[in-house]
């Protein structure tokens, strides 16, 4: 049976085909194995009371008739009350100027995000911008508990690290397969957000917060937490208030 000239023209563009399919193939299966030899790591900070002491700010945010913050206030008033944790800061350069990339996701609503990208470009000396290496990843209230999306965020960065303050920090971290790691709350802002915290070292111990003061000791002096994450071994005691 002799073919037609259609059925070779087919037969030729197929196996051309097929053969740049291959060459794609190759090229993205070197570029991944490129990107991970070269051993840069994704690096994730939370932003308040991670890279940023704010207690003054939230206590002086206007609040709704529910005491909700007004993020749209909150995030154009950092200039104004914000002091920058020195010992994550050093994390951050460390990182940076050995190759690595380095994150903020916050659970801060993205009102005036803006403001917060240009505070941490200026205080951070580094080019930061609103979804590009800054997110905005509120809680969302699901039958009465506040969960966190952050890990959906970590997800979509492909994040190695995170740092944060807060349980939920935490919790994002390991629903995401990221390594979990706990930056120490300022006592000023434990006192005044104990909650979500170690369950909560402020309260009476009970079932739903377990843990008090003095396991809070214990933990840090074996820099592991809760949640079998670790503990950032440097504190940080002195805002200038
Ligand atoms: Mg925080």
């Amino acid at each position: 049976m002799s073919l037609s000239k259609g059925t070779i023209k087919f037969s030729v563009n197929l196996k051309r085909e097929v053969s740049e399919m291959r060459i794609i193939i190759i090229l993205i299966f070197s570029f991944s194995i490129g990107m991970t030899q070269s051993g840069q790591l994704k690096v994730g900070f939370d932003i308040d009371d991670t890279v940023l002491f704010t207690e003054p700010m939230y206590a002086t945010s206007p609040r709704d008739d529910e005491g909700a913050v007004d993020y749209s206030w909150i995030n154009t008033h950092d200039k104004d009350y914000s002091i920058l944790i020195d010992p994550t800061v050093d994390l951050i350069q460390y990182f940076r100027t050995n190759g690595h990339i380095v994150y903020f996701i916050t659970a801060r609503e993205g009102l005036n995000g803006i403001r917060l990208a240009e505070f941490l470009s200026h205080e951070l000396e580094m080019d930061v911008h609103v979804n590009k290496n800054l997110f905005f990843s509120p809680d969302e209230k699901v039958n009465g508990f506040n969960y966190t999306t952050k890990h959906k965020t970590f997800n979509n960065l492909d994040l190695d690290l995170y740092y944060g303050d807060s349980d939920r920090d935490i919790i994002a971290a390991l629903k995401a397969d990221v390594y979990p790691i706990r930056v120490i709350r300022n006592k000023y802002s434990l006192k005044s957000y104990g909650n979500n915290y170690f369950g909560n070292t402020l309260e009476e111990v009970s079932d739903k917060t377990p843990f008090n003061k003095d396991d809070l000791k214990k933990f840090y002096n074996k820099s592991v937490g809760i949640f079998g994450e670790s503990i950032y071994p440097i504190g940080w005691n002195n805002p200038q208030r």
